[in-house]
């Protein structure tokens, strides 16, 4: 049965058109870069090797501010914590720094790395399910703050703080809203209770400043939910006295990647055809999502909370800051990831393996058995002749001996057959996408990273982002 529907499949394959390109949304800047300075892509590669990203952090101080355009009309108090597990580069974080916003933090790196970038200790909220008793007292140490995962963490907290410190701890709860019943993280209603009543007691040492969640998908309805559900414990936490004051909604804020129209389209038509296993993927990012930023925050904010009114009222009403912690959303646009192609392949069917200088490790939807529906961007390598060549489908592998080594499983409709030193530019991919899993596998050294800066003029300037240590 699965034989004959593949057959017919493959027999109506050469009637049914290809879905839609996929192009990358790109910010003009980047866009810039690619069509005027192409042979400077090929000098840093040739410098810095394959695969090479290219960081943009005015892009990210650009993301800030339209957050905070979104949120300055609302008459809100409310502080941004960027997600820093989004991206390795310090050059975000120092961004992030230097735009005054917070920053998320969920290891003792991240908290060294937005200390060193001069991040205010104050505006470092530390989250995660496991910190280490090192984390926590560092934590302590500088006054940051700290969500509070478990009863577990809790009391691991007060081991900490048993001699007597000069400020209290500052803590939120982190709650487990019931859409997440099955979730680790975070606690249900008897656990983050009972710290409550625990905090009622011990005022001096640890200071409850307010909730947190953070949940899977990208809604805002869910949000908005959430935090209606964690209004119980702002109720239960001042009838005890104490002066809880932040809500913290946490992240999953999303990024449009493509044209909405088109990825909704390629949704409908693709098929098993399109991918070299045969298989269209279980799930997928959103990529080209309709609900930008600005129309998210209007989302949550609008919709209704307590005593006939929004959030954004209830918010006000009651003297609450909204926390937000962004990861992706912040490094919208902020890097592209360079391969150079060191191999073209000819298989069967007309379909050809593209093998580039570097592995999925960079570009990891792959290991999630999911797909970065974004199509490359190719780039002529030096002294190619443009445009030449007939077109193809081809998907992309790694230089690995891993079968698994995909960049893409998806088969790409190129204009022209990629030819061994061209470039293949990955756009948008500072959010997750980079560095997630890069590793040194076959010895390989780690992928680079550089910091553009534009001046204006077309004029780029190239820096090596601050984690690199003394690389040259
Ligand atoms: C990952 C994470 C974030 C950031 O999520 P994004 O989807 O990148 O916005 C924020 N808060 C917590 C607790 C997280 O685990």
């Amino acid at each position: 049965m699965k034989n004959l529907a593949s057959n017919v499949q493959h027999h109506l394959g050469a009637l049914v058109p290809a879905p839609p390109a996929l192009t990358p949304m790109l910010d003009s800047r980047i866009e810039q870069l690619l069509a005027r300075r192409p042979r400077l892509i090929g000098e840093l590669l040739d410098q810095y090797g394959s695969p090479l990203h290219l960081l943009w952090p005015q892009i990210f101080s650009d993301n800030v501010a339209r957050f905070r355009a979104a949120l300055d009309g609302r008459q809100l108090r409310y502080e941004l914590f960027y997600g820093a597990k989004a991206n390795k580069s310090q050059a975000f974080i120092a961004a992030a720094a230097q735009a005054g916003t917070g920053v998320d933090v969920s290891s003792i790196h991240e908290l060294n790395d937005a200390l060193r970038a001069g991040v205010a200790p104050g505006r470092i909220c530390a989250t995660g399910p496991a910190k280490s008793t090192a984390f926590l007292a560092a934590l302590i140490a500088c006054g940051a703050l700290i969500s509070v995962d478990s009863v577990e963490e809790f009391g691991a907290i007060e081991r900490c703080c048993a001699a007597p410190l000069a400020t209290p701890v500052r803590v939120l709860l982190r709650h487990r809203p019931a859409s997440a019943g099955n979730s680790r993280f975070g606690m249900g209603v008897a656990a983050l209770s009972a710290c409550i009543e625990r905090l009622a007691t011990l005022r001096a040492a640890i200071r409850l400043e307010g909730f947190h969640f953070h949940l899977g998908g990208y809604a805002s309805a869910a949000r908005a939910a959430a935090l209606r559900d964690t209004l119980v414990f702002l109720d239960q936490a001042r009838a005890l006295g104490l002066a809880p004051h932040i809500i913290d909604i946490g992240g999953g804020l999303p990024v449009r990647y493509v044209d909405s129209d088109a990825y909704d389209e390629f949704l409908r038509r693709q098929s098993g055809r399109d991918y070299i296993h045969g298989r269209v993927p279980a799930s997928f990012y959103p990529y080209g999502g309709r609900v930008g930023v600005a129309e998210w925050l209007d989302g949550l904010l609008d919709a209704p909370c307590r005593d006939a009114l929004t959030i954004a009222a209830y918010l006000r009403s009651h003297q609450l800051t909204l926390a937000i912690e962004p990861g992706r959303s912040l490094v919208d646009q902020a890097a592209i990831s360079l391969f150079r192609i060191v191999r073209v392949k000819a298989l069967a069917g007309g379909v050809h393996a593209v093998f580039v200088e570097g592995s999925s490790f960079s570009a990891c939807e792959t290991w999630f058995d999911s797909e970065f529906l974004v199509d490359p961007i190719l780039l002529p390598g030096a002294g190619a002749q443009a445009a030449a060549g007939a077109p193809a489908r081809a998907f992309i592998a790694g230089h690995s001996c891993l079968d698994e080594d995909l960049i893409t499983r998806r088969l790409i409709h190129f204009a022209r057959c990629p030819r061994v030193g061209d470039v293949l530019v990955f756009a948008n991919t500072a959010g997750y996408q980079m560095d997630l899993l890069e590793n040194e596998f076959h010895r390989h050294p780690m992928p680079r990273r550089l910091v553009v800066h534009c001046d204006g003029a077309e004029q780029f300037v190239v820096s090596c982002d601050a984690n690199e240590g003394g690389k040259q």
